[in-house]
């Protein structure tokens, strides 16, 4: 079995990879919830949702976020009743997030929810939440500290990062299903998937339990690079290094991981960076991790797959 933890956007093409190579009871990916936030008194639930309509086939690929074949019309009405509208919510998604909301309300856990929407959207590998408590990625910026959606879509990630923070973090514990998988002794290898490393993969690794989990796991781990050739594909990634003081490239990323990693994939265009990366005592594999089609992700994720069941049983 193998742990996938991902982001939303680029989290979820490598996790699509994966599910086209294993069986249902084969996968399960755990996703952040640092950027679900509260909205016109709805629960939205970002990377999850990114996740479930990539594996339901039902992601638009254009604005690459949120549902295809969407329509505004909402949006429209907000504006007419000057509502507020920086985060846009079509009118398909929006039901989404008041199925979530409804459910929520009731006393139904995050993670039942998002297993039976993705059961009714025909998903039939195990999507779960990192945590079923409230988790708030916060960014530290020049300007204050700003809950992440603020910075992120509000202000378009221009105010200059100095760190982050995780608001609930200490106490949260990882879903059961996911410290099931942490746990099972079916685990083969834990795959961080090429997703934001400070604001989509650091609020899972955050968890107490994960971060032991991890510590003391038996499996290889094994990273991704979001960053490829000093950019990001898409989204802050590269912006925040950048302001943190770090050059963006695969080798930060190497070294942000540092330790924890057995291993990391790194693009072909980066190949230069292979030694650097060895050097830091982490096993680098060179691959094409641009994924512009479903044969790219399932190509990267056999490769992923390959490349970790190689890397010995850590020894640190
Ligand atoms: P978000 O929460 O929707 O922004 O998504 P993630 O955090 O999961 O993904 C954002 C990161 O994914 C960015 O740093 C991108 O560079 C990276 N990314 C997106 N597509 C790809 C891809 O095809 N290959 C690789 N290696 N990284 C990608």
């Amino acid at each position: 079995m193998i742990l996938a933890l991902a982001g939303g956007v680029g989290g979820a093409k490598l996790a699509h990879g994966l599910v086209r190579i294993l069986s249902p009871d084969g996968l399960v990916i755990a996703v952040n919830t640092g950027d679900d936030f509260e909205h016109l008194g709805l629960h939205i639930s970002p990377d999850l949702d990114s996740v479930m309509y990539k594996l339901a086939g039902l992601n638009d690929t254009e604005r690459g976020w949120g549902l295809a074949d969407e329509s505004w019309h909402f949006m429209e009405a907000l504006a007419r009743l000057e509502g507020e509208t920086w985060f846009n919510l079509g009118d398909r998604d929006l039901a989404t997030h008041v199925e979530r909301t409804r459910r929520l309300a009731a006393g139904e856990t995050l993670s039942h929810i998002t297993a039976a929407l993705c059961g009714a959207l025909g998903i039939e590998h195990r999507i779960v939440p990192m945590t079923d408590s409230a988790v708030h990625t916060m960014v530290t910026t020049e300007a204050g500290t700003i809950p992440f959606q603020d910075y992120f879509v509000r202000l378009r990630c221009e105010p200059v990062v100095t760190g982050f923070s995780f608001a609930g973090a200490e106490s949260a514990r990882p879903t059961p299903a996911f410290t099931a998988a942490l746990k099972s002794a079916d685990l083969s290898a834990i795959v961080i998937c090429p997703s934001n490393p400070y604001v989509s993969i650091d609020p899972i690794l955050s968890l107490a339990d994960v971060a032991a989990a991890l510590e003391g796991r038996r499996v290889p781990l094994v990273a991704v690079s979001p960053i490829i050739g000093g950019g990001a594909i898409k989204g802050p990634a590269a912006k925040m290094m950048a302001e943190l003081g770090l050059q963006p490239s695969a080798a930060s990323i190497a070294s942000h991981y540092g330790r924890r990693l057995d291993g990391l994939v790194i693009d072909q265009t980066d190949g230069a960076l292979a030694p650097k990366i060895e050097a830091m005592g982490i096993p680098t594999h060179v691959a094409q991790t641009i994924m512009k089609s479903a044969d790219d992700e399932r190509t990267l994720a056999q490769e992923v797959l390959t490349f970790a069941a190689s890397l010995n049983v850590r020894s640190k």
